[in-house]
């Protein structure tokens, strides 16, 4: 934890303060209605290390919906309840340079989603989850996540609601094709578990507290099962821009569309940010570019 605890209070407010001037340039994602309710301008930020330093910044009380970066936990979470072999029959661990739904990379590999990080993944192992119906998988998982982190996440109920109410066209056929190649048993079934994981929600500082688990510091957690976590994440969590975001930054980060991002500093931390207004490919404008300015200046990146 060493460079990461170098960090004072004052230079992360003033990054929170420059990383404002960013948000206007970026857009909510209309797909979900109450996803583009949010408030655009809103940035929040929790640092923790692995021994308890803590650094927050913005508005930290908000409450927002993980979306996908709840995928790198569901990875997590079966890895340690089934284990790897089972896992990787599943789901492969190869980048893949489209977005994050995208239907031409599932059927250009004959239904085999190419990582845990994008959607098609995640529909597949949502299916692994035990339960019996999506209540109880998201449950589950929930129940598990809380109690290795100390967190406290709960079901957006509101913004389950405002997915269901929408048809997303994209998602389906992810699920149908995934149903079709025989991966799993039913496409509904999947599809409403993957949706209602991606409606847990919480604050920065449990966000930060999920992140402790990949650092290394928290939770029962087989090292093996992390590592597997961390090096898709570096390789997949940013969908097609992963490989120059592991170039110029150089940390395990996932990005969901709600304007949440996770990075890990293994072996020392996590820095958990939440702020709505996206790029193109649906990362958090203001989070990436604090994550890049924490580890350029405090050299976090796992390369050196
Ligand atoms: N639930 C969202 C979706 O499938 C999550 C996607 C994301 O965060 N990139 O559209």
């Amino acid at each position: 934890a060493t460079q990461l605890s170098t960090l004072t209070q004052t230079q992360l407010e003033s990054w929170v303060a420059r990383a404002q001037t960013h948000t206007s340039q970026g857009t909510l994602p209309t797909y979900i209605p109450r996803l583009a309710e949010a408030d655009p301008d809103v940035i929040a930020v929790q640092i923790q290390t692995d021994e308890g330093m803590v650094w927050t910044a913005g508005e930290i009380s908000q409450r927002f919906t993980l979306m996908s970066v709840i995928k790198p936990f569901v990875l997590l979470f079966l890895l340690e309840q089934l284990g790897e072999t089972v896992v990787l029959q599943q789901v492969g661990t190869k980048p893949s340079d489209h977005p994050f739904h995208s239907l031409v990379q599932l059927q250009a590999d004959q239904g085999w989603p190419r990582n845990p990080m994008i959607n098609s993944g995640a529909i597949a192992l949502v299916s692994l989850l035990p339960g019996i119906d999506a209540t109880s998988r998201c449950d589950r998982l929930r129940q598990w996540l809380n109690r290795q982190a100390g967190c406290n996440l709960q079901v957006d109920g509101a913004m389950l609601a405002s997915v269901a109410s929408m048809e997303n066209l994209q998602n389906q056929a992810l699920a149908n094709y995934l149903q079709l190649s025989e991966r799993i048993p039913s496409a509904e079934e999947a599809l409403e578990a993957y949706n209602w994981v991606c409606c847990l929600a919480g604050t920065v500082a449990d966000l930060a507290q999920l992140g402790l688990l990949l650092a290394g510091a928290a939770g029962n957690i087989l090292p093996r099962s992390r590592r597997a976590v961390n090096a898709l994440m570096l390789s997949c969590g940013l969908y097609q821009t992963s490989d120059v975001f592991a170039m110029q930054v150089g940390l395990p980060t996932k990005s969901g569309v709600s304007g949440s991002l996770l990075s890990i500093v293994p072996g020392a931390g996590a820095i958990a940010c939440y702020s709505p207004a996206l790029n193109p490919e649906g990362h958090s404008l203001a989070g990436l570019w604090l994550v890049e300015q924490l580890s350029q200046a405090l050299n976090l990146g796992i390369f050196g």
